[in-house]
């Protein structure tokens, strides 16, 4: 039976229709599942969790491979099923809401074809974290997936490209249609991996993020401008070390660069 025809029959035996204001758009290739599968390689990780399982077309393969699976699902039909009908273990409630700062980790991977609405929100959040997932494969809309990926000076370069490469190295893994979901999405999607990297703790500081905030607020500026609470010493000291033209404009500064300059500036 395809992909398509079991995802379609289970949504009829559970009696339930998609609901948009869950960014529900089941997959529904078998060729995207494979991909996104094989890049989770998620028999090196000791936990995986699943946010958003909806009709199961990454668990079905999951649970198969025996992976060491949790499910995080608000929908409250989906929840019961995967609990009830599939012995599955599962956290019922918004992947939001989960107080991700007191999960016992160990090493982990996060797949999720995540639902539209949370996607830059809990990748920002989860990069934050102290600790968190050594390996996060997820599916997002594609305008976000190219933000995540961007190289300075190109528009789609921005907050969330900072913080998703100063504590993640990103790789694309593949871009998928609207025909690949059921129902069809008006916008096309794209799999991102992003595999944890060392991570000092200055860096997972509220602050920081209030930094890089405020920094990317006029992108197209002078960085300098941005600086003035750091106190003009400070700031044309930091230049100095980094042999930084005080023309220099946010946009032009590489994830890195905002790292050793916020390091400098915390002196
Ligand atoms: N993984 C399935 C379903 C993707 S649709 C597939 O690829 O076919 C998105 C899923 O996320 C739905 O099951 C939806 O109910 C769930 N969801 C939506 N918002 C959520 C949230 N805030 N927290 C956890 N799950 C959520």
């Amino acid at each position: 039976m395809s992909l398509r025809q079991k995802i379609l029959d289970r949504m009829e035996k559970l009696g339930l229709e998609p609901k948009r204001s869950l960014g529900q758009n089941f997959l529904i290739s078998e060729v995207v599942v494979d991909r996104i599968i094989e890049a989770c390689e998620f028999n090196r990780f000791e936990k995986v969790i699943e946010i958003g399982p909806g009709l199961g077309a990454l668990t079905d393969p999951l649970i198969e491979g025996s992976a060491r699976l949790t499910l995080m699902e608000l929908d409250s039909h989906f929840s019961q099923y995967w609990r009830e009908e599939r012995s599955q273990e599962v956290i019922e409630g918004d992947a939001l809401q989960f107080d991700w700062a007191n999960y016992t980790w160990g090493s982990s991977l996060l797949v999720s074809n995540l639902p539209y609405q949370i996607s830059s929100r809990l990748v920002v959040e989860l990069s934050l974290l102290p600790q968190s997932f050594d390996r996060m494969v997820l599916m997002f809309q594609k305008e976000v997936a190219k933000r995540i990926l961007a190289q300075p000076r190109t528009q789609d370069y921005g907050l969330l490209t900072v913080v998703s490469q100063n504590f993640w190295e990103v790789k694309a893994v593949l871009e998928a249609g609207a025909i690949d979901f059921f129902p069809k999405p008006n916008v096309a999607s794209r799999v991102v991996c992003l595999d944890r990297k060392e991570v000092e703790p200055l860096f997972c500081r509220p602050d920081y993020l209030n930094f890089l905030k405020n920094c990317f607020q006029q992108k197209r500026k002078k960085m300098i401008n941005k600086l003035s609470v750091y106190g003009k010493e400070r700031v044309a000291k930091a230049y100095e070390d980094l042999g930084w033209s005080p023309d220099l404009r946010v946009d032009t500064l590489s994830p890195n660069d905002f790292k050793g300059l916020y390091r400098l500036l915390q002196e």
